[in-house]
């Protein structure tokens, strides 16, 4: 009798920890899959279409420099801004096209370069690496 009763006690201690392990691997597995899908989600929604490139914004820094005249003896002649149609005044900070030297408000060069990419005089291109402007 007692020896049968140890044996139903070792056989339902078995089975208890039989269930007890597939449940917790039934458990792992279910969780495991809930992991992954979330995974995937959040990789999915990681890899969803990333907003459109900003429109064509060219990424130009021009030499700039207080303007001072023409440096050619016709300093006394005013020089215009073909973007805004200011005059360039001495002291004004300006811009100049590298690659036509055209002088133009730096501020006014800067906008006008992001947009356009060419010298609104003649259509030289601004923002050529390589060919540092050096005033
Ligand atoms: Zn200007
Ligand atoms: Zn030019």
């Amino acid at each position: 009798m007692d020896e049968l009763s140890l044996f139903n006690y070792v056989a339902l201690t078995a089975l208890a920890i039989f269930f007890a392990g597939v449940l917790i691997i039934t458990f792992v597995v279910i969780l495991c899959t809930m992991c992954k899908e979330a995974d995937e989600r959040l990789e999915r929604r990681a890899a969803a279409p990333s907003p459109p490139p900003p429109p064509l914004q060219l990424d130009v820094v021009l030499p700039y420099f207080p303007y001072a005249g023409r440096g050619d003896g016709s300093a006394s002649e005013a020089a215009a801004c073909a973007i805004c149609l200011g005059s360039l005044r001495q002291g004004q900070l300006c811009s100049e096209v590298p690659a036509c030297r055209h002088a133009l408000h730096k501020d006014c060069l800067g906008m006008w370069a992001k947009t356009k990419g060419s010298c609104p005089l003649c259509r030289a291109k601004i923002g050529v690496q390589g060919s540092d402007g050096v005033v």
